[in-house]
């Protein structure tokens, strides 16, 4: 029987504070970031779309005074219990405290976490998967095609600016990777995907669609699913990850 269940979870938010070990620059605009600390050894993380606050200290005014922390929400990409190592991806964009950052980071160096305080949780029971948006919904895009199901087909669709910015996932699920360039076209995201997926045949059965990409674009991207697709909206999860000129932006899209 299937039952295609998605449960909110809620966790006990927890500060932590972490040392970087290793930084990698996985391609040329996303660069990977591994973490320790003993204050993982409770750390957990339910769901691949699951997000922590990063917690970024501004430097004090003149007045000595101490301004409040900058915070920044990114997915947990990956957590090794074992090593309480965790890993996040931060996708390189013009500028801003995360990407700063990140840009700069070096072994030794220490970050404050918070979270996560809470999972969304998808019972793995659905016939297929389309997980759609752009760089910085890769993390939770890789963490989902690597913890699906064998066999089970997830189609995923992700703008990036060129073919160098493409990733292999490593998963026994049926991976079938749609990739857009933005290079060399004069149009803006929500026009791509939408060329993509009106190329794009849902297969049988019951699915899950999860979009998340810059907030105007999620929207169209969902309306554009539900006008086309006629896909049911409780299975069907859509989110601003960042707006275009405002800082530290997190959009639930609904109607
Ligand atoms: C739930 C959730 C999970 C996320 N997970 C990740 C993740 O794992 N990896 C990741 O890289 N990002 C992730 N993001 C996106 C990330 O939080 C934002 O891109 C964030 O704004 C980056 O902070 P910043 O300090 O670099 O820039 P900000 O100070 O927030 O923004 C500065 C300027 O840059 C613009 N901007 C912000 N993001 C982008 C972008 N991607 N492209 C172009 N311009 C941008 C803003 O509009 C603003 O004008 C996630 C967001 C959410 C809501």
């Amino acid at each position: 029987m299937t039952t295609h269940q998605i449960t909110r979870v809620r966790r006990e938010t927890r500060r932590r504070l972490l040392t970087v070990t290793e930084v990698e620059r996985i391609t040329p605009g996303m660069q990977r970031i591994r973490f320790t600390s003993p204050e993982l050894h409770d750390f957990v993380s339910g769901a691949p779309d699951d997000h922590i606050k990063l917690i970024f200290p501004e430097p004090a005014t003149e007045s000595g005074a101490l301004p409040d922390a900058s915070m920044r929400d990114y997915t947990p990409r990956a957590y090794d219990a074992d090593r309480r190592m965790l890993t996040i991806d931060f996708f390189l964009h013009e500028a801003g405290p995360a990407t700063a950052w990140a840009r700069g980071a070096k072994r030794g160096d220490t970050l404050e976490i918070g979270g996560p305080r809470g999972s969304s949780v998808v019972t793995d029971d659905f016939d297929w998967y389309l997980l759609i948006g752009d760089e910085t919904a890769l993390p939770a895009i890789g963490r989902r095609v690597e913890e699906l199901r064998p066999g089970v087909p997830v189609t995923t669709l992700v703008i990036i600016d060129e073919a160098s910015e493409e990733q292999i996932f490593a998963s026994s699920a049926v991976w079938n990777p749609l990739w857009v360039y933005r290079a060399g076209q004069h149009v803006d995201d929500a026009y791509l995907f939408q060329q993509a997926l009106a190329a794009f045949t849902c297969p049988p059965g019951d699915g899950y669609i999860w979009i998340a990409a810059e907030a105007r674009t999620a929207r169209v991207v969902r309306r554009f699913v539900l006008d086309n697709f006629h896909h049911p909206k409780e299975w069907l999860k859509a989110a601003g990850y960042w707006s275009q000129g405002e800082v530290a932006s997190h959009e639930k899209i609904e109607d």
